[in-house]
């Protein structure tokens, strides 16, 4: 249990852990141009063998999480994009070809954003997410406008805390002669992610000149340093929230998937709450004050 105290004596709510698992499938491969059958196969490992290997493990332990799943994912995997949805776990919005929104035009961003809503309405019983998280974590100057348009709760892709949700905001702009101006807050919350706590940049080799990722991590070194991170979030973040970023086709594959075992132990073991990224952005914006313009502080 995390030691922490409020100032009147009384315990601390104690962190949220929300395991994330970005399900790209094929959709990553191609959106970098790969798509080879080699590539291919990389992303079908994903709906073929990790999705599932993944829901029986949380299925055993009694654990929820979130899968942010672009549409072109959903397209070509719908039966398990369904059994992910039955199985009590949340759906995010991830583009719908995996696509960054700083490459797209306003207008071709608006149409990724319809197109994945309209995948999950048309194969997924209508269903409609609460978050969003974008492909390469990046936005657009007006992604958080558009998301709040759309009627979003959440966004999970910046980086402007480690363990506690914030307002999104929209309209800053950054100037390079005077100081960086900061736009209001809206009423978007952004649930922090950071590559520190993501699986891909570790453990997957990519070779997509000028990306070239070596995977040359120990999983064990990854592993340690998820946890203490954990750690540190229980100890000296009191209710805030841990949030883990993972990929079926790098964490499913054989004997890493032990880690996603070890991270629900050891969250266990902290008295830490497993939710739903989506849940753990509802219990904040009951404890956090309304957004404000913070222009003002400027
Ligand atoms: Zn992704």
């Amino acid at each position: 249990m995390s030691a922490v105290e409020q100032s009147d004596g009384a315990p601390a709510r104690s962190l949220d852990v929300c395991l994330t698992f970005d399900f790209d499938a094929m959709s990553l491969w191609g959106a970098m141009g790969q798509t080879s059958p080699t590539p291919v196969s990389r992303g079908e490992f994903g709906g073929r063998v990790a999705v599932p290997r993944i829901l029986d493990l949380l299925a055993e332990a009694g654990a929820p999480a979130t899968f942010f799943v672009p549409g072109h994912t959903i397209d070509t995997f719908p039966e398990l994009c369904a059994r992910i949805l039955a199985e009590g776990h949340e759906i995010g919005h991830h583009g719908y070809f995996h696509e960054s929104p700083v490459g797209l035009s306003p207008l071709q961003e608006k149409r990724a954003l319809e197109r994945g809503l309209e995948t999950m309405e048309r194969r997924l019983d209508g269903y409609r997410p609460a978050g969003y998280r974008s492909p390469a974590w990046d936005l657009s100057p007006q992604t958080t406008e558009l998301l709040l348009e759309y009627g979003f709760a959440y966004e999970s892709s910046m980086m402007a805390q480690d363990f506690e949700p914030y307002w999104c905001r929209t309209g800053d702009v950054f100037h390079t002669d005077k100081a960086f101006e900061f736009g209001p807050e809206i009423e978007l919350v952004e649930v922090p992610v950071s590559w520190a706590l993501d699986d891909f940049v570790d453990l997957e080799y990519v070779y997509a000149p000028p990306l070239i990722l070596p995977a040359a991590k120990d999983p064990g070194a990854v592993e340690r340093r998820w946890l203490a991170d954990m750690d540190f979030a229980a100890a000296t973040v009191p209710g805030g929230v841990y949030t883990l970023t993972m990929h079926p086709q790098v964490i499913g594959r054989g004997a890493r998937i032990d880690i996603v075992r070890s991270v629900i132990a050891h969250a266990r073991g902290l008295g830490a709450e497993l939710v739903t990224a989506g849940a753990a952005a509802r219990s904040w914006v009951e404890r956090a004050p309304a957004a404000r313009d913070s222009q003002a502080t400027v």
